[in-house]
């Protein structure tokens, strides 16, 4: 079985100008594209030939888990982005962030400094735990909280290729630009299930 790129749930100039056309012509039809494919060449004639991603990313190593995290996480940053957001939480995972975090906007200060502290590539995520509460936790490189038996809500994307050619070495500016995208609705929807 080949593992294959999920299509995009918006056009490639959706999100410009705070994610351009040229860099998801690269972030999602190059470099996400990259994963898939080197994904379906490592899982050829092993045990995770035909298995779901996420339990590839469950109890694999090394270059599979690479590919395989990668794949899921790309697809999971790409669903969570619109071009009209809804730009705040609503109903119980409001409710969630202001009982696990105080209030949205100290949420968002947590999430920042969380990304501040990652050297390097990774992911900045927002997950629940077993007993509904949410945390904010970092991962370096191809890391998923799934791993960690948490259910992921949120990600930030902070591989220089997710905003290089927009912000350069701007980091803080790629980040401010991701809150303007993330729509809160579908966050909402992750929370409920
Ligand atoms: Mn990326």
């Amino acid at each position: 079985m080949a593992f294959e790129i999920n299509k995009l749930p918006y056009d490639l100039g959706a999100l410009a100008p705070r994610i351009s056309e040229e860099t998801l012509q690269y972030h999602y039809g190059k470099h996400t594209a990259a994963y898939f494919n080197n994904l379906s060449g490592l899982v050829a004639g092993t045990p995770f030939e035909n298995s779901p991603l996420e339990e590839i990313i469950a109890k694999a190593d090394g270059a599979i888990f690479n590919n395989a995290a990668q794949a899921w996480n790309h697809t999971f940053y790409f669903a969570q982005f619109s071009s009209s957001p809804k730009t705040a939480p609503e109903g119980a995972l409001a409710e969630a962030i202001n009982t696990s975090f105080g209030s949205f906007e100290q949420f968002k200060a947590d999430f920042l400094t969380t990304a501040g502290k990652l050297f390097g590539s990774g992911w900045v995520w927002l997950s629940k735990d077993g007993a509904g509460k949410l945390v904010i936790t970092s991962e370096g490189n191809a890391g998923n909280p799934l791993r960690a038996g948490l259910t992921p809500l949120m990600t930030l994307d902070v591989w220089e290729h997710a905003y290089y050619i927009d912000y350069r070495n701007r980091r803080p500016d790629a980040v401010a630009a991701h809150w303007e995208l993330i729509d809160w609705g579908i966050i909402g929807s992750r929370f409920k299930v």
